[in-house]
């Protein structure tokens, strides 16, 4: 007799997606499993730029070095202003940037001064050259000057012996000019991350290569190469893995001896004909997720020996995805820096209707533009499939849908997560 039941696995056309990890909770979960590489070198100033830095930076000198004019004018002692009417001051000679007028100033003498240059002693304020009259060498100046005006006072943007940056800063243009101002011509950063991948699928070929029957060309090793490259790691392309065992355990074994970090894509999800899972389940650590996500259902996480590892799914638009909230924010971790750019969300009146099915949380691709200040409109960037590779092209953020929302009218607000220059 036959049964009159046959026994169905949870797919991605369940509603009711019960027993799925929550986006937020794999994040969670991937982030407390990483830990930031410790080894540092030092490399001259330029070559540090965004990079982490290893250890904090104190200042060795008072930047300004010197007490200074923030104008061109003329450097008095505040006691010589006239609290009204007009006073001639005596002009004995100029302080130059970097030529200082080195004779101290006496009661009723104005020293003509440029911007930068030193202040001379006894001068405790600076009047602006549109504000007096020259005649010759002497001066006139009138009142409504304060003490201390103009003046830039040595170290007042930064003083000898205080921390400049902490540990852990990644090196923006502003922070190696402010290094540079203090004279440093090297600093301590962590060491890249090194991080290979490599595609998986018998249906994969590589561009210059004839496509055959059924075939069809490997662009994840292209997305996650472009990806990775915006993260300034080292990267390691161990091109396509047929599915023969020898081959996949091969290729993580050779991964996870070099590499800190192992992503592949393709091969996670049920009933897959390789063997990658079976590889991992042998070689490591595993645990195979379906995430309440959309599109990026499965995604397999673990280690190898050292070696953290990330299988994403094969479909195009799901490893973005998923790279999106999984990877970048973990790589962002490792590489030591203690608080990396979140990718920030905002909320936009949507001008398409969107439609979802409940049970998911769903990362739809749209495009987001400004209104007026502080006003996004966003419009979905069309099909909405996860091989449709070219909606990410299209697109300049995420719409976040909630599980259970399955319809949003044009002129609703949604959550958006723009990702452009980010990935
Ligand atoms: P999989 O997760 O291996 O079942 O793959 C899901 C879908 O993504 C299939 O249609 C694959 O052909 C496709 N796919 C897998 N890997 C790649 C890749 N590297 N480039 C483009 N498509 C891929
Ligand atoms: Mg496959």
């Amino acid at each position: 007799m036959h049964d009159q039941k046959i026994n169905i696995q949870p797919s991605c056309e369940d509603e009711l997606n019960t027993g799925l990890l929550s986006v937020a909770q794999a994040r969670a979960r991937i982030l407390d499993a990483v830990a930031p590489v410790r080894t540092a070198e030092t490399l001259p100033l330029r070559e540090a730029l965004g990079r982490v830095l290893a250890g904090a930076v104190v200042a060795p000198l008072d930047v300004p070095s010197h007490t200074n004019s923030a104008m061109d004018g003329y450097a008095v002692r505040a006691a010589d202003l006239p609290e009204e009417g007009v006073r001639e001051f005596r002009v004995p000679g100029t302080s130059w940037a970097g030529r200082p007028w080195l004779i101290p100033i006496e009661p009723g003498q104005a020293v003509q001064i440029m911007t930068g240059a030193m202040m001379p002693e006894g001068a405790d304020t600076v009047v602006m050259q549109e504000q007096v009259e020259r005649d010759g060498d002497r001066v006139r100046i009138g009142s409504g000057h304060h003490c201390g005006q103009n003046v830039r006072a040595a170290g007042e943007d930064v003083a000898a012996g205080q921390q400049v940056f902490a540990a852990g800063k990644r090196l923006t243009a502003a922070d190696i000019g402010v290094l540079a101002s203090l004279g440093l011509d090297e600093v301590a950063v962590l060491r890249k991350l090194k991080v290979a991948f490599f595609s998986t699928g018998d249906e994969l070929r590589s561009v210059g290569e004839a496509l055959g029957p059924g075939e069809i060309y490997d662009s994840n090793r292209y997305t996650l190469y472009g990806m990775l490259r915006k993260l300034d790691v080292d990267i390691v392309d161990l091109g396509v893995v047929r599915d023969r065992r020898e081959l996949i355990e091969q290729a993580f074994n050779t991964a996870a001896s070099t590499a800190d970090v192992i992503i592949t894509s393709g091969g996670v999800s049920v009933g897959e004909a390789d063997f990658v899972k079976e590889t991992l389940e042998k070689l490591g650590n595993m645990s195979f997720w379906k995430i309440a996500m959309k599109p990026g259902r499965p995604v397999a996480f673990g280690h190898i020996g050292e070696t953290v590892f990330f299988g994403l799914p094969g479909n195009p638009v799901s490893v973005m995805v998923t790279w999106f909230q999984f990877v970048r924010p973990a790589l962002l971790k490792m590489t030591g820096e203690t608080a990396p750019s979140v990718a920030f969300t905002l909320r936009a009146r949507t001008s398409s209707p969107l439609k979802k099915r409940p049970g998911r949380f769903e990362f739809q691709r749209g495009i987001l533009d400004q209104s007026a200040p502080g006003e996004f409109v966003v419009r979905s960037a069309g099909a909405q499939g996860s091989g449709i590779l070219r909606s990410m092209s299209e697109a300049n953020c995420f719409i976040l849908l909630d599980p259970n929302c399955t319809r949003v009218e044009p002129g609703e607000e949604v959550e958006v997560q723009p990702f452009q220059n980010l990935i």
